[in-house]
């Protein structure tokens, strides 16, 4: 592989940081999510009072650690980050919690996979910024109570549904990332390309936005080894051609579906007859976990019309099939 992929990891990390929105100004698209939190960090910062509790929910890749990081700097306090796998136990939390200066963010990860014992410690951390906890373990354990400074926490998730409903209601702000169209993956691509100083132009930045899967860290990443690609084979210069040559090479198709999703709508179509068939069985099928099915792959596939969600199981759609040039064998159900 070439340059980035063997640049080390800081090196890598320094052009996400780069890349990455500072402000909601330079947060492209989601436009509803964006005017709503616009007008709650202001009215927020007016009274001097932390931003409430939000939960942002999306597919990987969307942007929500991107939006918490954002809300820290727009409110012009620290961001602490943390995630749900991490907090093993209720000193994990009380750790982190107890470092919060007054109207901090706290941004949990993967919110949903917190285990219940701290999740119970969340519920009045939340709502009256007390920190309960046991210290100690048999006759000598004490129960402690300590006052927390106010604080925002911010969830993400990738889909509401995973969370329990206790931690869902103490929310006030749920705001729901969509995938994104290509005008704003390419307003994306040809930031990220100003700022990595390469020499693309909207047509070569346009085919990198077609093929992302409505995704910016997708999109992000496919211009980089478009980056390499242009470097090697085209004086650096990345128009549409080079663009295009280099993502047929990554396997990327038209659709923007890379090798999973092609897996995952070809076992349907010669396997299950289209379907409809259970997540479980799928999973099984393409060797793939159910949380990917349901979390990456799907989603997408879904939004694009070439997957179908029904009480019987998934069903590949007559675009899907299309899409393979197969659309006389489809069946309607
Ligand atoms: P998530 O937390 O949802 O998995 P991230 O916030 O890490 O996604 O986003 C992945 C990358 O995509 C970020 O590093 C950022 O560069 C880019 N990105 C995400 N959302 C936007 C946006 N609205 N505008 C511009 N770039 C974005």
């Amino acid at each position: 592989l070439i340059s980035a992929e063997r640049a080390p990891v800081e090196e890598r990390e320094s052009i996400d940081r780069a890349i990455r929105p500072n402000t909601l100004a330079e947060y492209v698209g989601q436009s509803a999510v964006k005017e709503q939190m616009e007008i709650f960090i202001d009215a927020a910062r007016r009274r001097d009072e932390p931003l409430d509790h939000t939960l942002i929910f999306g597919p990987p890749g969307l942007g929500k650690t991107t939006l918490a990081n954002i809300i820290a700097s727009e409110m012009g306090v620290a961001l602490k980050t943390t995630s749900g796998p991490v907090l093993e136990k209720a000193g994990d939390l009380a750790a982190i919690m107890t470092n919060l200066e007054p109207g901090d963010v706290l941004f949990i990860d993967e919110i949903h996979r917190l285990s219940p014992n701290i999740e119970e410690i969340l519920y009045p951390a939340m709502e009256d910024y007390q920190l309960d906890i046991m210290i100690g373990e048999g006759p000598a354990a004490r129960s402690i109570k300590l006052d927390l400074p106010p604080f925002t926490l911010v969830g993400a998730t990738t889909r509401a549904g995973l969370l329990t409903s206790p931690l869902r209601d103490r929310f006030g702000i749920v705001q729901r990332l969509e995938f994104y169209n290509t005008a704003d993956l390419t307003k994306i691509v040809t930031r990220s390309g100003a700022i990595l100083e390469m020499n693309i132009d909207h047509e070569g930045s346009e085919e990198v936005a077609k093929r992302s899967r409505g995704t910016p860290r997708i999109a992000n990443r496919l211009l980089r080894r478009v980056r390499d690609y242009a470097e090697v084979k085209a004086e650096g210069r990345a128009h549409r051609a080079v663009a295009n040559a280099a993502l047929n090479m990554l396997n990327v198709d038209k659709s923007g579906f890379d090798h999973l999703d092609r897996r995952l709508l070809l076992t349907m179509i010669d396997k299950f007859s289209g379907g409809p068939v259970g997540v479980d069985n799928l999973a099984a099928a393409i060797g793939e976990e159910r949380d990917t099915i349901e979390d990456v792959l799907e989603p997408y596939l879904i939004q694009q019309g070439f997957l179908m969600r029904t009480p019987r199981g998934r069903v590949v759609t007559r675009s899907g099939y299309d899409h393979f040039d197969r659309a006389a064998e489809f069946k309607e159900r």
